[in-house]
């Protein structure tokens, strides 16, 4: 018989930028482990070929049109989850874009909103109502949540010519650590997720220079690019009661690139 915890029968995941990459892995592991599962993306299309992916597992799935970085879209969004699902156990802050490699002394005010709309306040509009009804559901009797982001090693390290993007990830570790503290009382834990080179559709343009390739691929220790995949079991840990005394962690899942 599988490992108990990791059955997820009966728990409820939303995962922002869940119709694809590395939101599709984690969304892919838990609802294989039993949970139920909301995605959320801005591209119908994108929604509709998960949706139909995440069906085969045979738990309750459902995706909405849901832009992070609007306010309204995120708290109308939640509230359609909650309709349709009852509840929400795990929320995955996923939802992310990349730079177009500017320089910095070239950076726009737009470009450097728009990262930052995206990947900080859309994280903070998601976790707001996230935490709002888990700590609601904790003193109504029911205390379990799990607050989850992905930031990137550019959160560590930081990223030349995606300032913004790297402080957007940075702000993410520190956010969820005070999120941790603030919201054990109520059952919940909170991490974040540092992903190294993953082959996704954020990816796809740096892969496709060889220089890149020949100069980033032999500093990989496992030998080969992340996929979304790669997600799938930490999503199930973090979700599972198996990490419960387990909080404010960053993980890094990078086959090794950052020790390296
Ligand atoms: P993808 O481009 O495949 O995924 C990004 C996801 O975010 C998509 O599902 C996309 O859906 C969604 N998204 C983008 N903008 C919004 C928005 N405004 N509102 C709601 N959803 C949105 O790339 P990845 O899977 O690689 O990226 C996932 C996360 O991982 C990001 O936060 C990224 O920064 C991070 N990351 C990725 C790395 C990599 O190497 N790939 C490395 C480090 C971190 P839609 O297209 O429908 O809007």
């Amino acid at each position: 018989m599988p490992y108990q915890p990791f059955d997820l029968s009966g728990r409820v995941v939303l995962i922002t930028g869940g119709n694809g990459g590395i939101g599709l892995g984690m969304a892919d592991g838990v609802a294989q482990a039993g949970a139920d599962v909301c995605i959320w993306g801005t591209n119908r299309d994108k929604n509709a070929a998960a949706l139909e992916h995440l069906q085969q597992y045979g738990t309750r799935v459902t995706a909405q049109v849901c832009d992070v970085s609007d306010e309204q879209g995120v708290h109308t969004a939640f509230a359609q989850a909650l309709s349709d699902h009852g509840r929400v156990d795990g929320c995955f802050a996923n939802a992310g874009i990349g730079g177009r490699g500017t320089a910095f002394d070239e950076m726009t005010r737009e470009e450097w909103d728009t990262i930052i709309g995206v990947n900080q306040t859309g994280v903070f509009y998601t976790f707001r109502a996230a935490a709002r009804h888990m700590k609601e559901r904790a003193r109504d009797g029911d205390a379990f949540g799990r607050l989850v982001g992905t930031a990137s090693l550019a959160a560590i390290s930081g990223q030349a010519r995606g300032e913004h993007y790297a402080a957007t990830k940075g702000g993410l570790v520190s956010m969820i650590k005070a999120l941790a503290v603030e919201y054990a009382r109520y059952g919940v834990t909170a991490h974040t997720i540092l992903p190294g080179w993953i082959e996704t559709d954020m990816t796809e343009t740096t892969f496709s220079n060889p220089k890149f390739v020949e100069n980033v691929s032999k500093r990989i220790p496992v030998r080969r690019w992340g996929v979304g995949d790669d997600f799938a079991g930490i999503a199930v840990y973090i979700m599972s009661t198996a990490s419960s005394y387990h909080s404010a962690e960053t993980f890094l899942i990078d086959g090794g690139y950052y020790a390296f």
